[in-house]
């Protein structure tokens, strides 16, 4: 599975605020920060937690440096 910060992601569930389906990859690293583009709301996963709920990776165009 390929993704890289700044993507958009689509997870399986959707956040609580049920404002947004999509979030943005705010931090990489051993774990990854997903951030609701909802309500702004961030969530930590681990590599393998977030691969097992991830629906959808949307690329971002932009490179962007952290
Ligand atoms: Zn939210």
């Amino acid at each position: 599975m390929e993704y890289k910060l700044n993507d958009i992601v689509e997870m399986k569930k959707m956040h609580p605020c049920k404002k947004s389906k999509q979030w943005r990859i705010i931090r990489m690293g051993a774990d990854i920060r997903i951030k609701c583009l909802g309500c702004g709301a961030s969530v930590l996963f681990s590599r393998s937690e977030f691969e097992k709920k991830v629906k959808k990776i949307i690329p971002c165009e932009l490179e962007i440096e952290d």
